[in-house]
Parts: C-alpha cells; sequence; structure tokens
C-alpha cells in the first residue's frame, strides 16, 4: 500500500493527470472513488453540469420552454422501455470521447461516464432500478474489441449507486451488422430476436424494475430490442442509462 502511494506520487510527479475534455492539468476533480482524475472544474461546469430538458422516456432533447415530460414520438408510438436516463447529446467534445473509450481502450473513461450518470440518475430519482444489466456484444465484436464498454460503465454505476449488476443478464444470440452502418429502416429486422436471457438469472428479472446500459443511444433500436427481451421474461419496469444520445437532427 505505501509502495503504492508512492508510486502514484511518483507517478503524478512525472506524468501529471490532465483533463480529458481540455488537457488542463490544474484544478483536477477527485471523480472517481478510486481516486482517478479525469476532469477539470471549468470542464465539468461547462459540459456536465448545464440542465438539457429530455423525454423522460427516450431521452431526446426537448425545448427548455416545452412543458410536456414526453416527446411527440413517444407519446405517438410508446417504446418498450418506461425511461431512459441520458447525460449529454452525441456531440463534440463528447463523441471523441466515446472514440476513445470504445476503439482505443482508454477504460478509465468508464468511470467519468458512470459518475455523471450517477448524479443524473439521483435527479431523476425514480428511474433507480432494482438490477443492472449492460447490452451485451456479440461474440466476435467482444473478440475483436477485447472488452464490452458498456460492460465497463455498468461495473462502476453498480457501485457508485449500490445497486448490484448481473452483466450476463442479457445474452445477444444472434450476431449482427454494426447498427451504424445500416439506415434506420433496416435497423429494427437487424436486431430482431438478436437478445435473449441468461437461463440461469431469468428469474431475477420477474417483477423487478431493470437498468439497461449503453453508452450511446442512436436511434433507441438497440435498446427498445433488450426491453422486449426483458418485458417478456416478466420485468415490471424498463429504465435505460446512456452516457449519449444522439440527437434527432443527427440520425
Ligand atoms: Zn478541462
Ligand atoms: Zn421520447
Amino acid at each position: 500500500m505505501k509502495f503504492k502511494k508512492i508510486a502514484d506520487f511518483l507517478l503524478d510527479a512525472c506524468l501529471p493527470p490532465c483533463c480529458v475534455l481540455c488537457g488542463e492539468t490544474h484544478k483536477l476533480l477527485e471523480f472517481t472513488s478510486s481516486g482517478n482524475n479525469l476532469l477539470c472544474t471549468a470542464c465539468r461546469a461547462d459540459f456536465f453540469l448545464q440542465p438539457s430538458k429530455r423525454c423522460a422516456r427516450c431521452a431526446l432533447p426537448l425545448p427548455s420552454n416545452e412543458a410536456a415530460k414526453i416527446c411527440g414520438d413517444c407519446l405517438q408510438q410508446a417504446p418498450y422501455f418506461d425511461a431512459t436516463c441520458a447525460v449529454c447529446d452525441y456531440v463534440p467534445p463528447f463523441d471523441e470521447l466515446i472514440v476513445q473509450f470504445k476503439f482505443h481502450r482508454q477504460l478509465h473513461l468508464a468511470a467519468l461516464f458512470a459518475a455523471s450518470l450517477r448524479d443524473r440518475a439521483i435527479e431523476q430519482a425514480d428511474v433507480l432500478p432494482d438490477l443492472l444489466c449492460p447490452v451485451p456484444l456479440g461474440r466476435l465484436r467482444l473478440c475483436e474489441r477485447g472488452y464490452n464498454q458498456s460492460l465497463e460503465i455498468t461495473r462502476h454505476l453498480s457501485k457508485f449507486l449500490g445497486i448490484p449488476c448481473q452483466p450476463e443478464l442479457l445474452v445477444r444470440i444472434k450476431e449482427t451488422l454494426p447498427q451504424s452502418s445500416l439506415p434506420q429502416e433496416a435497423r429494427h429486422h437487424n436486431l430482431r430476436d438478436a437478445f435473449t436471457t441468461h437461463p440461469e438469472w431469468q428469474h431475477t428479472i420477474e417483477g423487478r424494475h431493470i437498468g439497461v446500459i449503453d453508452d450511446v443511444m442512436t436511434t433507441g433500436t438497440t435498446l427498445n430490442e433488450t426491453a422486449v427481451c426483458l418485458k417478456h421474461y416478466g420485468a415490471k419496469k424498463v429504465s435505460n442509462f446512456v452516457f449519449a444520445r444522439t440527437p434527432r437532427n443527427k440520425l
């Protein structure tokens, strides 16, 4: 332990931790319980404390003067999930953070995503679930990437909220094409029957409120399919937790 403290001190002295958004090396916040400093106070104020009004169901941005809590799309055709909690839009500078996290193994960012999701979830207390699980990756994608980015966020969020997580609750049974490579009309077909639940954990779903975690929600097709699956096995309520939400004009 003592050695670790000395090693951390030397590492900080030689390579001071810098803000993941602006590169600033001073006034960093202690954002995680493990002491990783990831964000400066200015970037937190500029990018993470801005209130954003979102649809309570799908997390698409709503005009700030909008009185309704649910967007027109969800009123017209309700998705299978009941709520979505999102931190930010999938726009700069957050999109670059996601790219670093997902494709360049910057796994320490998972703690930042989870900490900011925890804050949003507590503000929106009715979304707090009984059990958390990540959107699973297909086996091929998992082998290529070496990790499931959603699971990395789920592990931290579980610890921060004190809510148990079951990494294998959802299972992907069909290797699907990346949703981002397909036009919107083909996305539902690509994912049809793509998910099931692990037989060992099916009994934990009945009558419970399940939280499903993903890094980005684009059209919502994937999270709708996971909600279909969880509701099929008796989930009382399904809430999504995503770091970034693609705004309507970028879909
Ligand atoms: Zn900064
Ligand atoms: Zn909506």
